[in-house]
């Protein structure tokens, strides 16, 4: 069996497009996507839309792009937007949010990335001259740096309620719902009903190079539409990458269990090791935070010896790490992870203090 002298558990956003990928690729229809006339990503748009029961969707570069338009469409400047601490519209779009939409956000302290309709219900302020306007529920589907949470759907479904009653928009950054949807069992029209709009990236578990969609209603994506151009996102013979996006619906979605399964065995491998601590318990998907501040080292630190070995995690602050599993890590691959990961930090344990 081949091994691997690399295995890049940074994200699964480090996916290649495999051969069978790129060969679909090659043999794609295209035409003017500006124009509505390339073949595939309207196929692509078509069948995402029907997948979260949205009316229509839309093809974009990227899901950063996908919550920024659906940010702005759904809010003016000087409004608040409504999401949990560690959502990604927060900590990792470069402040789009601020200048993209002028929109002010109130951050949730939540749990694993997830907040309560009662959480969202004390957030909406009086009405006054003083105070943003509440217009917009952010909620993202599963919880990225919340651990990949999967939203219970009824607390879901509470979320949206709640943000109706009090007349907010409401957008889901689906950024891993598939991870969800395989995780829970429960179809990705189920999980989106309530959400005007959601975010759907294909370059995560799904392996593909490029690309993300937004959906909604018709009205919602004649809005979307028209950002897409003024960000610089419209595209023309886009179709040679979306054909990757449907590709990877039919043969990537189902295997995002094995990206779970590989993540439990990550988890509780490194669960052994003297000084770390995990919550293998809500390990739900793909996604393993991993803390590291009893090995008497920062993450940064752990990271750097794990990648001299040619294991690369990412450091998320100054004791987590996370690992991610995808389809190009194998479970051999997440063993040999775990050992390497043993070997590094039994070298520590002298300098690490008694748990
Ligand atoms: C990765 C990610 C995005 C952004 O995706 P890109 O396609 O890389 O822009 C948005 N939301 C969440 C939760 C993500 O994990």
């Amino acid at each position: 069996m081949e091994t691997k002298t690399f295995i890049d558990l940074s994200s699964d956003t480090q996916t290649k497009p495999s051969q069978a990928m790129r060969a679909f690729m090659a043999q794609a229809p295209v035409g003017d996507e500006q124009k509505q006339e390339d073949p595939t990503v309207n196929a692509l748009q078509e069948r995402v839309a029907a997948l979260l029961g949205k009316e229509a969707a839309l093809y974009l570069p990227s899901a950063t792009m996908a919550n920024e338009i659906a940010i702005k469409v759904h809010t003016q400047p000087g409004d608040e937007v409504i999401a949990d601490r560690t959502a990604h519209i927060i900590n990792a779009e470069a402040g789009g949010p601020a200048v993209l939409s002028g929109v002010m956000i109130r951050a949730l302290d939540g749990t694993r990335g997830l907040f309560t309709a009662e959480q969202v219900e004390s957030a909406v302020r009086r009405e006054g001259p003083h105070y943003p306007r509440a217009r917009l529920v952010s909620a993202e589907q599963t919880a990225n740096l919340g651990g990949g949470t999967v939203w219970p759907l009824e607390q879901l479904r509470a979320v949206a309620e709640a943000a109706r009653r009090h007349g907010l928009h409401t957008h889901m950054d689906g950024a891993r719902l598939m991870n969800a949807v395989v995780a829970s069992g429960i179809p990705a029209h189920e999980h989106t009903r309530g959400y005007e709009s959601v975010t759907f990236c294909l370059t995560k578990g799904l392996g593909c190079p490029v690309g993300a969609l937004v959906a909604g209603d018709r009205a919602f994506i004649k809005a979307a539409l028209v950002l897409k151009h003024r960000f610089g996102g419209a595209m023309r013979q886009a179709g040679i990458i979306a054909a990757a996006g449907l590709y990877a619906l039919d043969h990537n979605v189902d295997r995002l269990a094995h990206d779970h399964t590989n993540a439990q065995i990550l988890a509780r491998g490194l669960a052994e090791i003297h000084g770390i601590k995990i919550d293998v318990a809500h390990v739900e998907t793909n996604l393993v935070f991993v803390d590291v501040a009893g090995t008497g080292l920062t993450a940064q630190e752990v990271a750097s010896r794990l990648l001299a070995r040619g294991v690369r995690v990412g450091a998320t602050s100054r004791t987590l790490i996370r690992a991610v599993t995808h389809l190009d890590v194998s479970q051999a691959d997440v063993q040999r992870a775990v050992a390497i990961a043993q070997e590094v930090l039994s070298k520590t344990r002298a300098g690490a203090p008694g748990e």
